[in-house]
């Protein structure tokens, strides 16, 4: 069923995480013992369904704004039977403040918008909790010179990537590693 989520998202061009990140998130899950998690865009729930079918004592709560990729998600976590375990919440990240704690925070969503998911959300992570973001490289781009894309909205997702990896860099409250896997994956460490 996940490799029909799949092949169906790639089909219809829905950007969905590449299977070495999934598995390197899914491996990170197990081996950090994560049960509550953030996720910031569902798209059509594959990743939400990955991570949540790690085990039956783990929770998700995942966010997105398109109306016909949330129904489509409501669909497939409804198919895979875990709608006791997936909350899916339609809405723009950003306009949504939540109370509860997660042990994990995964922002995949605007890559323009990284530093305002991590903001909006920081405050709903557990101590020694973590955040981890996709796609810091962005297809490659962020390490080509900007003069060399064609694309003025790419040159300014990568301008936005590059700051959000500053960001990382400088904030102390966090631990932050740079991953070359998939495309680009950092996990930064909430400090006890
Ligand atoms: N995590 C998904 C997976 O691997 O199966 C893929 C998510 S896809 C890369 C990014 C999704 O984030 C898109 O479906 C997009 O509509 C959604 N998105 C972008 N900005 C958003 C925002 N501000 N709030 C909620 N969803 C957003």
């Amino acid at each position: 069923m996940i490799e029909e989520i799949k092949k169906s998202a790639l089909n219809n061009k829905v950007p969905i995480m590449k299977d070495e990140g999934i598995e390197f998130l899914i491996s990170f899950i197990k081996e950090n013992k994560i049960k509550d998690i953030l996720e910031i865009g569902t798209a059509v729930g594959y990743s939400a369904i990955r991570m949540a079918s790690v085990s039956k004592d783990i929770k998700v709560t995942s966010i997105e704004r398109d109306q016909e990729r949330y129904l489509e998600a409501v669909k497939n976590i409804k198919q895979a039977k875990l709608e006791d375990r997936v909350d899916l919440i339609f809405n723009d990240a950003l306009n949504v403040k939540l109370n509860s704690k997660f042990d994990l925070i995964f922002i995949d969503a605007a890559k323009g918008k990284n530093i305002e998911f991590f903001e909006n959300f920081e405050k709903n992570l557990k101590s020694g909790g973590y955040i981890i973001t996709d796609n810091l490289k962005f297809h490659g781009y962020v390490d080509m010179n900007l003069e060399d894309i064609e694309s003025r909205n790419i040159r300014g997702l990568v301008r936005k990537i590059r700051k959000y990896v500053e960001f990382l860099k400088e904030n102390k409250k966090y631990q932050t590693e740079f991953l070359e896997l998939g495309d680009g994956i950092s996990v930064s460490k909430l400090k006890d």
